[in-house]
């Protein structure tokens, strides 16, 4: 069985081939999928997608047209795939909801780390003989209120880590999760974690009620110097927003793994291009302001259950089986 695996990096050749079971033969390219490459599927029996591929019902169409009946996610968010379109077509759709919520987590709070205590500064200082502490000054997360937007698998193992520090927990999720029940943490509506939250971290999906629900108006509610942190997906935040609040000094810092255009940017070296998007640039132009490339899934564990958990999918879609909890 031949599966084409699009936007593939050496990684993910490494993990893929050392737990591909036999009678799956791997195709894997560089190019994300969409209506341009899609015919790099032919004779494939299933597609393996990640985050930036395009899958819209031209795609869909396309992939039918070729037989092929399966599209194996190789991650937990799906806002780039129209499932209900592949579904009405007679597609099976697999995911990796849960390949590992702690490497997201630890991810999101590395970011508040840095961010507080200015490691990014201090690393080159030091590497310079610049042994000088003025304005490295952070503040302790012991008792810092954060607000955890989403408290779902991500969320939760984020709560997890900031009880250890000590910090004051407010949750805001549409549903409240009962294995938080027992937790020192306080479930509030969303205006009052806005305004109460020194630290914001965003755990939620991209849907339409997310979509820039950081924007002109709830930043104007935060605290005086408020930090963000988004490890979860770009368009939750209006970038452009956020870059007034920065410049207004309302926000103090802030921490993105994940940035609303970054289908164009992210997943390549382009240390050697002009980058035309002046949005990111002025992004990166502050010093109060740490952007990763869309890494927190990438550890060991998390690359090794990913592998996992979508072969596994895969062979159950050629068996015409599912799996309750990976498919959609
Ligand atoms: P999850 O499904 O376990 O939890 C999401 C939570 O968000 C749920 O509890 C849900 O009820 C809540 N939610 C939905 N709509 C909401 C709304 N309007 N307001 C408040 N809460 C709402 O998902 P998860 O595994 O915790 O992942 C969260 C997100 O993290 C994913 O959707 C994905 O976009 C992102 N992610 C990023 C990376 C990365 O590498 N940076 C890796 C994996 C996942």
């Amino acid at each position: 069985m031949k599966v084409t695996m699009f936007s593939t990096q050496d990684y993910d050749k490494t993990f893929f081939t050392s737990h591909c079971p036999d009678g799956i033969a791997l195709d894997f390219h560089d190019a994300k999928l969409n209506e341009h490459t899609a015919v790099l599927a032919k004779g494939a029996h299933a597609v393996c997608v990640f985050v930036n591929d395009t899958v819209d019902k031209a795609v869909i169409d396309l992939l039918i047209d070729m037989n092929i009946r399966h599209i194996a996610l190789r991650c937990a968010g799906y806002n780039n795939v129209d499932i209900d379109y592949a579904k009405s077509q007679g597609m099976s759709l697999s995911r990796v909801p849960a390949y590992s919520p702690e490497a997201v987590a630890e991810h999101a709070v590395a970011l508040m780390l840095s961010l507080n205590r200015k490691l990014h500064k201090a690393y080159n200082r030091v590497r310079d003989d610049n042994f000088d502490l003025n304005g490295l000054l952070g503040f302790n997360m012991y008792q810092r209120t954060v607000g955890v937007l989403g408290t779902g698998k991500i969320g939760r193992a984020v709560i997890d880590i900031l009880l250890g520090f000590g910090c004051e927990v407010l949750c805001y999720d549409i549903f409240e999760a009962s294995e938080l029940k027992d937790k020192a943490v306080t479930y509030t509506d969303l205006p009052t974690l806005m305004a109460q939250s020194d630290i914001i971290t965003l755990h939620c999906p991209l849907n339409e009620s997310t979509e820039h629900m950081i924007n002109e108006q709830s930043i104007s509610s935060m605290k005086d110097g408020v930090m963000i942190i988004n490890t979860s997906r770009g368009k939750l935040i209006d970038t452009k927003a956020v870059i007034s609040g920065i410049k207004s000094k309302k926000i103090g810092y802030l921490g993105l793994d994940v940035y609303e255009m970054e289908e164009d940017l992210f997943f390549k070296n382009r240390s050697n291009e002009i980058i035309d998007d002046d949005v990111f640039q002025r992004l990166q132009s502050f010093p109060n302001v740490m952007i990763t490339g869309h890494q927190g899934f990438f550890t060991e564990d998390a690359l090794t259950q990913i592998a996992r958990v979508t072969l596994s999918n895969i062979e159950l879609a050629a068996k015409d089986e599912q799996d309750a909890e990976t498919f959609l």
